[in-house]
């Protein structure tokens, strides 16, 4: 390859390169544009369910449902999460009353709907109108020539610096946002966090922490080299991260709390609430949970988890479910081991998974059974009327005019309150030909 052609090779590149930077900024830009006319439409969808509802003279609960049903109608039409939907409303409508210069720049496309979200999220801190406005103007001015990270990591600063609160009175309301959360995380891993105060945080991994070293002075760890090891001695491999996991999980899954208001007791681990264990339902194909695979464990039918653990808990412990589906077509065989089907409502749970509202995914252990033909207009209490659906989507339901109308292979035919229809299917854990699930009480093993 000569010197002259690889330049210009490199020349016409460089050009088809410019060209597509100068598409990829006008797609944004129109972007940028059809978000903020989004936005316009989901702040007036939310305006006209608040309207709605303030004409009733009804509960604060009926209120939000007229908002729910809304948000579940957008989400039906696009496919996205109800819950989600009406975040996204809510946040679309503070966007549209509160920041009109940033509502302004993004429909101008001088800034993304990420950095108007920034705005918005970072600003609910402030709730003088003045402190808001100078905190828009500020921080717009950066958002226009910064990224969305950047943006965000100003903005707090300037919340910082125009709230009118000391720190004591701040903690004390920071303090109300404590919570355990959960987030898996691949490989059948998950994330626990908590949000505490920080002098507890520090106390806990403090605890830990001494725990944990503690640990490892007194476990023997492998010699660095193999030779020297001791065939019979059992050697400690973890490290001290390791440790402290193990040290923090057992704490969690096997102690009590020093106070215990269902017995009024101050005490160690006794009865009471230390006397609840963890529940969670495995589904393993019958192969698996042979040993003859290593496929298809999972927990609440949707969360993979690997073979080895999934046969060690149904080896061992009474508070895991067990539900046991056939290698082959993936249906449900039985409930519990090696008895026929306890009752319906672990054959509903088995073979529903899930809340059965088009896009939820609240694990149907939590969930409510419902009548899809109300019992008290003559549905009947078999599986082919009944069908899990957590807490929001039942009272969704039973409040609003959704219709749930079940098919013969416990499809659901939704028909939202607008008239627009959806089908959900039940869950296959394997699919290889259509048939219907069998009925309870007829387990074909
Ligand atoms: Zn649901």
């Amino acid at each position: 390859m000569g010197g002259i052609a690889s330049i210009a090779h490199r020349d016409d590149d460089d050009a088809i390169i410019a060209r597509l930077i100068e598409s990829i900024v006008d797609d944004d830009a129109v972007i940028a544009e059809r978000e903020a006319s989004k936005i316009v439409s989901m702040a007036a969808a939310l305006r006209i369910a608040k309207k709605h509802a303030a004409s009733q003279p009804i509960s604060v609960q009926m209120r939000e449902l007229e908002e729910r049903s809304i948000a579940a109608e957008i989400g039906l039409a696009t496919r996205v999460n109800d819950r989600a939907v009406q975040n996204r409303m809510h946040a679309a409508l503070e966007l549209v009353d509160g920041y009109t210069a940033t509502l302004d720049a993004l429909a101008e496309s001088r800034i993304s709907a990420r950095h108007a979200m920034v705005i918005v999220e970072t600003g609910r801190a402030l709730q003088d109108a003045d402190a808001r406005a100078m905190y828009e103007a500020t921080v717009l001015e950066r958002a226009l020539r910064d990224t969305a990270p950047r943006t965000k990591a100003f903005a707090e600063q300037v919340v910082e610096e125009l709230h009118p609160r000391s720190i004591t009175e701040r903690h004390r309301e920071a303090v109300k946002t404590r919570t355990v959360w959960m987030q898996r995380r691949g490989d059948s891993m998950s994330e626990l966090g908590i949000i505490t105060p920080t002098v507890l945080a520090e106390g806990i991994w403090d605890r830990i922490t001494q725990q944990a070293h503690e640990t490892k002075t007194v476990q023997v760890a492998r010699p660095a080299d193999d030779a020297d090891a001791d065939d019979d001695a059992v050697y400690d491999e973890r490290n001290l991260d390791q440790i402290r996991a193990d040290i923090a999980i057992d704490l969690l899954l096997t102690g009590g709390p020093t106070i215990d208001p269902t017995t009024g007791a101050i005490s160690g681990p006794a009865g009471g609430l230390a006397a609840i264990h963890a529940r969670a339902s495995i589904v393993i194909p019958a192969v698996t949970a042979a040993g003859l695979a290593d496929r298809g464990a999972t927990l609440d039918g949707a969360i993979p988890v690997d073979a080895d653990t999934a046969r060690c808990l149904l080896a061992q412990a009474p508070s895991w479910e067990r539900v046991f589906t056939h290698p082959i077509h993936g249906h449900v065989l039985a409930t519990d081991t090696y008895r026929r089907p306890a009752n319906l409502d672990r054959y509903l749970a088995a073979r529903d998974i899930h809340c059965r509202f088009p896009g939820c995914r609240r694990p149907a252990r939590v969930c409510d059974r419902d009548h899809n033909h109300d019992w008290a207009l003559g549905g009947t209490t078999d599986a082919c009327n009944l069908a899990c659906l957590c807490k929001r989507h039942h009272t969704l339901k039973t409040e609003k005019p959704w219709k749930p109308v079940q098919q013969r292979d416990g499809s659901i035919r939704w028909t939202s309150p607008l008239g627009r229809v959806s089908t959900d299917p039940p869950e296959r854990y394997v699919i290889f030909r259509d048939e219907p699930d069998p009925p309870p009480g007829d387990p074909p093993f």
